[in-house]
């Protein structure tokens, strides 16, 4: 039970095939009580509801600031507590740099940058005052590569700044025993790649990968596990990349 009496916060969590879900019901199995968080549309409640036990589905849409506290105010309420928070809430929008509009741009970092940044405001607060707290930010390859198969210059862009925002995070708050990580995840076949891959192009680009095949929802849950738990206690400011060997 590596996450045993721990509250963990997941934004964008709630989509059954998804990142953030599979975190959650992997945290879950690992003891702790999660809060799946995600738009009204992707049905936060359904989702906590499937994993079973004592969790929490709440709405909240990380691009407002008022949303992300009046989030964490509610976890604070049901749980009394904030032992981690994962930050997974991301969209992507395949483009070339001359495309893309002052609004793609917005929309793009406004999910993945600015969701971060305020939804690690919103519960580093309670974190100081308990004097820990593990936050795990999901950046991508992309990021590290300069674009890839899904996402345009825009989602590296983003993706890139939540490497260094993870890591100025870290070297303010690690005197307060508060960790903040990343995880860099390769290609992942979830709804985000949905429809626009075929079963060819994904077995052409698994010849590429070392591991030979691409990820699963479960291979960034795992990693994450890792980081909200104690066994990864001396990391901070870390970037665990789960891509299957992608950047050898
Ligand atoms: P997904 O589309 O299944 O999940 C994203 C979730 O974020 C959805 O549930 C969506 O409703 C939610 N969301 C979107 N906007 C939101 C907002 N404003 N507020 C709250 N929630 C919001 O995609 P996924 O593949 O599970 O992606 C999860 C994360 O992993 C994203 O940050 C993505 O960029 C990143 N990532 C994915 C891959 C991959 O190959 N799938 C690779 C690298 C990184």
């Amino acid at each position: 039970m590596l996450l045993k009496d721990k509250v963990a916060v997941i934004t964008g969590g709630a989509g059954l095939n998804g990142l953030g879900f599979a975190t959650a019901r992997l945290m879950a199995s690992h003891g702790a009580r999660v809060v799946v968080l995600d738009l009204a549309r992707a049905e936060p409640a359904a989702a906590a509801a499937q994993i079973g036990g004592e969790h929490l589905g709440l709405v909240a849409d990380v691009t407002d600031k008022a949303s992300c506290d009046a989030a964490a105010a509610a976890v604070l309420k049901a749980f009394g507590r904030i032992d981690v928070l994962v930050n997974n809430a991301g969209i992507t929008q395949p483009a070339k740099t001359c495309d893309i509009t002052g609004a793609d741009y917005d929309r793009i970092l406004d999910v993945s940058l600015r969701g971060t940044l305020y939804m690690s405001q919103a519960v580093l607060p309670t974190m100081q005052l308990q004097q820990s707290g593990s936050i795990v930010c999901i950046s991508s390859v992309s990021a590290q590569r300069g674009g890839g198969i899904l996402g345009g210059p825009h989602y590296s862009a983003a993706k890139a700044g939540v490497l260094g925002l993870a890591r100025a995070m870290a070297r303010e708050f690690g005197p307060e025993g508060i960790r903040v990580n990343c995880i860099t995840p390769g290609l992942i076949g979830t709804d985000i790649i949905k429809g626009k891959l075929t079963e060819e192009k994904k077995a052409e680009i698994a010849e590429t990968i070392p591991l030979a095949r691409l990820g699963r929802a479960d291979d960034i849950g795992g990693a994450c596990v890792f980081l909200a738990s104690d066994l990864s206690l001396y990391c901070t400011g870390i970037t665990l990349d789960v891509n299957g060997g992608m950047l050898i």
